[in-house]
């Protein structure tokens, strides 16, 4: 039989990388066992869900190449499905009408909690037949006794007492159906062979089961994934920094990095840390999920991300660093090729945030010279060689990287000076700060015109400095 996965995030907010790690397992699921993959939006709660989280969801598995192959199926359009399927659930007399008042439900929590007990409905409304043109849910009607066996992929066999689970409300007073009953129709109804989910949800599978059952329907099977926590041992939030995937995005890392890293959180292969994504797939095996929660690294996950900097295609680089470009009000396509520019750069950056800030001063006049690379470069010593690399690129016709470092070695050599002494100065003129790539590229890369204009400011700097002395 096909197997069928699905992801089936709330639109509440956006995608985080807890909901992205949900989706790729289930994905790398499907992928491996060349089955289909599903998306489902949860929509029902019509107050906290928007359509702009829609679209950062949908954002975020695109940015990380997730695909899916049917969906996304929006579970606000199925409402008849859902009341079809809890007119059949009365029928067979395995859900009623409820009418207990607020107040009513407030005492039997209250008298619960004083004594220590869980609070649960007490089945008050099973036999009472309410009528249905007053205010009203529906409840199912949970079995009172025996027990749910949970044979998960994951966590193994997890038993649920009945007693445990009480009548819980599938259809609201205002006729909207609840997770646990839309869930378990809409995994039916998309041939969902294998639920894959946070085990944050591995309280309502015994619910959801137990309405499988009374519908007469095959279950599917489970795969509860452990928690990932901060690195301060709590569950990871907000308040541990970057969560959104799309905020991975914005701050310069790569969706294979991510992919990667997520995949860490919970699986492993041997001691590997590096794979591709057609090696996740053949490799992915749900045995080998871990049942102890994950703790999200910061300094892998950047590890990782310059990992996939360094040894990437630079076409694919500069393809994903021209909107951070962009974001520094440079246009890429006005200046030297963005993809020499990466091959240049791309032993020196962790993330593309970090790559676009060393990397403007290749199209951009920067403003001032980097106070502590000033003090130390552009001192009245290096008036000289300044001035001899000026008139030398100047006259200089041939701009390649190798004639160039030919004209700095030359300078030096005229004026009995390790290159060095030429090349610093010079570096921190053009560039405006201490560390760049090589000179020749530098210069290369940078140009003729921006390079005398820089130079000349340096020499400016230093007349300045000269005459304050
Ligand atoms: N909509 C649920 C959530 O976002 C997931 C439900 C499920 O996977 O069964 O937490």
């Amino acid at each position: 039989m096909t197997k069928r996965t699905r992801f089936a995030p709330s639109p509440t907010g956006y995608l985080h990388v807890g909901g992205a790690r949900t989706a790729l397992f289930s994905w790398l699921f499907a992928r491996k066992h060349g089955g289909q993959f599903v998306l489902r939006i949860e929509d029902t709660d019509l107050e906290r869900s928007t359509a702009e989280s829609v679209n950062a969801i949908l954002e975020g598995m695109t940015w990380l190449g997730l695909e899916y192959d049917e969906g996304p199926f929006y579970q606000t359009h199925r409402f008849e499905r859902y009341n079809e399927v809890i007119g059949r659930l009365i029928d067979k007399g395995l859900a009623y009408r409820c009418n207990c008042s607020k107040e009513r439900l407030d005492e039997l929590r209250e008298t619960a909690m004083a004594n220590k007990e869980k609070p649960r409905y007490d089945g008050h409304c099973r036999d009472k037949h309410v009528d249905p043109n007053e205010p009203h849910v529906i409840r199912f009607c949970n079995p009172i006794d025996g027990s749910v066996v949970v044979d998960d992929m994951v966590r193994g066999r997890v038993v649920f007492n009945n007693e445990g689970l009480d009548d819980l409300i599938i259809r609201r007073t205002d006729g909207s159906p609840t997770y646990n009953l839309t869930v378990v129709v809409d995994d039916h109804d998309m041939g969902i062979t294998h639920v894959v989910r946070g085990d944050d949800h591995i309280n309502n599978t015994p619910r959801q089961i137990n309405i499988f059952k009374a519908m007469g329907w095959e279950l599917p099977k489970f795969v509860h994934l452990p928690m990932i926590l901060g690195d301060d041992g709590a569950r990871l939030s907000k308040r541990h920094g970057a969560v959104s995937v799309m905020q991975y995005m914005e701050d310069g890392f790569l969706p294979e990095a991510l992919l990667n890293y997520l995949v860490r959180l919970g699986w492993s292969h041997g001691d590997q840390e590096v794979f591709s994504t057609e090696e996740m797939i053949q490799l992915f095996n749900v045995e080998d999920v871990n049942k102890a929660a994950s703790s999200f690294n910061t300094e892998k996950l950047l590890w990782l991300n310059q990992h996939y900097i360094k040894e990437s295609d630079p076409h694919h680089i500069a393809h994903l660093l021209s909107p951070h470009m962009g974001r520094l009000g440079i246009d890429p396509t006005e200046g030297p090729n963005l993809v020499e520019v990466v091959k240049a750069q791309q032993e020196r950056a962790k993330t593309l945030v970090e790559m676009a800030e060393i990397s403007a001063f290749f199209y951009k006049d920067f403003g001032e010279f980097d106070e502590t690379a000033a003090k130390k470069n552009l001192r009245p010593v290096a008036r000289e060689p300044l001035e001899r690399m000026r008139t030398a690129l100047e006259a200089q016709e041939d701009w390649t990287g190798e004639a160039l470092h030919k004209l700095v070695q030359d300078v030096s050599e005229e004026l009995e000076l390790k290159m060095g002494k030429v090349a610093q100065p010079l570096r921190v003129a053009v560039v405006g700060r201490a560390a760049s790539p090589g000179i020749d590229v530098t210069l290369e890369l940078v140009g003729k015109a921006a390079c005398l204009r820089r130079i000349d400011k340096a020499l400016e700097f230093i007349a300045q400095r000269e005459a304050s002395a």
